[in-house]
């Protein structure tokens, strides 16, 4: 960006523009190996800032970049093509509470387990609670359809967005929504935003969905034995609603066994585990759920007890905690996304094993179990030949099994290349329409999303 852009930028909008080394190096990486560097970072003050900067981005044809908490792992939230990173940490208003509604209005910067907290009071709690809920933001959620292990049973991010407001890549500021429960106007325009990655418009307020927070919920861990397929025990444990489970995960023996060594763990067995969420209105959830449960595992080959977390956040939050520990413990590594049919998760561990014992590494596999969302983890360095190898035979795994290159991460610039195989070329064509309608100069998140 040339000095000239740089003042004219200054002049523009109303918030802080910084050209400084440090904030610019801050956002110059996501959790991801991809690097970019912004020539600027803004903080808008507000909605018309937003509009003023996307008018001046594409009087000087300079990227812009949304940022939330840059927690993204395929480089989504990096300025791989420079510009500005138009920083959102910030904006962390939390609006009433409508509780008749069961809606909240939220700034995008709200980091999600600080909106747990604020919920709680009002017996109610946003669902999706993916592994970076204390550091990862609801507009970088929505941006990238966002999932946790409760979104086994309550859906993914898109479910809860009711309304947004947006600026497109046009400039122009508008409302997708009305925020009903329901609607049938037409397609759903908000989905501009969820999923997108900063693509096609950058949110600038969301009215979130709320669920009813259960009079109880607990976690409770499982010690699986080693040959256990895991299949059939999804399956098992998916097709009994009866359970009240809101979620099913699972970490083998490997990410168990680091896990284990976390100050506090207290998880049972030294193999793999699967572990749930059960949520209950009776006043002892350890009743009659955890019977029926206890006996549908005996079923299911597994004769070890479950143990019970009365704290099911603390589980999530420890669960949460597999990326970071790997990293301490391989290094860089691919670590990946795939989803595919439960009936297909036992042939999809098998053949992971095979591509990491090719690439002569370990491998480290963490999942949302009860939708099929594999997080295989193999410890070789992404940026070389072999890591490149390794993660394009799991995405071509996951097509060949029906399945998809990512669950819930997104794509970034790291799986471009993977979307036309897995949408198909019409479907790109109207993608690519889109983007021309609300970003006609493409400035916003380039290098994203389409090859
Ligand atoms: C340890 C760890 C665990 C994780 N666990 C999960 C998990 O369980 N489930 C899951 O789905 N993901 C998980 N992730 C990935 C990541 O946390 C999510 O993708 C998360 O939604 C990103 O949020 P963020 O605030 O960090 O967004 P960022 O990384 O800042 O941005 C992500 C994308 O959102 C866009 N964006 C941000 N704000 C806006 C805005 N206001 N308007 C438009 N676009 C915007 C950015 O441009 C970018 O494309 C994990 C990551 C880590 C490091």
């Amino acid at each position: 960006m040339d000095e000239e852009a740089l003042a004219d930028l200054r002049r523009s909008v109303s918030g802080e523009v910084t050209s400084e080394e440090h904030p610019r190096r801050a956002s110059s990486r996501d959790a991801s190996a991809v690097v970019g560097l912004a020539d600027a970072v803004v903080r808008p003050a507000d909605a018309d800032d937003v509009v003023a900067l996307v008018r001046w981005a594409r009087a000087h044809r300079v990227p812009l970049t949304a940022r939330g908490g840059g927690t993204s792992l395929d480089g989504e939230s990096v300025p791989v093509q420079g510009g500005v990173v138009v920083d959102f940490s910030r904006w962390t208003s939390i609006g009433r509470v409508d509780a008749e509604r069961r809606t909240v209005e939220v700034g995008p910067g709200v980091v999600n387990y600080a909106l747990t907290g604020a919920l709680a009071p009002h017996g109610l709690f946003f669902p999706p609670n993916p592994g970076s809920w204390r550091s990862s933001t609801i507009g970088g959620n929505v941006a990238t359809n966002a999932s946790g292990p409760r979104s086994y049973r309550y859906g993914p991010v898109r479910r809860w967005v009711h309304a947004a407001e947006v600026v497109l890549g046009t400039g122009e500021r508008t409302w997708l929504g009305p925020a009903t429960a329901k609607r049938a106007v037409g397609p759903e325009l908000l989905d501009l935003v969820v999923g997108s990655e900063g693509t096609l418009a950058i949110a600038t307020s969301v009215v979130l969905g709320l669920a009813v927070r259960p009079a109880r919920r607990c976690g409770v861990v499982v010690a699986v034995p080693r040959e256990a397929p895991l299949g059939p025990l999804a399956t098992g444990l998916t097709s009994r609603p009866s359970l009240r489970l809101s979620a099913i995960e699972y970490v083998d023996e490997r990410v168990g066994a680091a896990l284990r060594a976390r100050p506090d763990a207290r998880l049972p067995g030294d193999g793999p585990l699967v572990l749930l969420e059960v949520e209950s209105e009776g006043v002892e959830p350890e009743g009659e759920a955890l019977t029926e449960l206890d006996s549908v595992l005996r079923t299911l080959g597994i004769s070890e007890s479950p143990s019970v977390v009365p704290d099911a956040d603390r589980l999530w939050s420890l669960r949460g905690e597999a990326g970071a520990v790997l990293d301490g413990l391989t290094g860089p590594r691919v670590r990946e996304d795939i989803a595919v049919p439960l009936a297909a998760v036992d042939a999809a561990v098998r053949e992971l094993e095979e591509i990491a014992v090719r690439a002569g590494a370990a491998l480290y596999v963490y999942a949302h179990l009860g939708q099929g969302n594999l997080h295989p983890n193999v410890a070789v360095d992404p940026a070389s030949d072999p890591g490149a190898r390794v993660r394009s035979e799991i995405l071509e795994l996951a097509r060949r099994l029906g399945g998809t290159v990512s669950g819930e991460h997104g794509v970034g610039s790291v799986k471009r290349s993977y979307v036309p195989a897995e949408l198909g070329d019409p479907a790109v064509r109207v993608l690519r329409g889109w983007k021309a309608l609300c970003d006609p100069d493409g400035v916003l998140n380039p290098g994203k999303l389409l090859p």
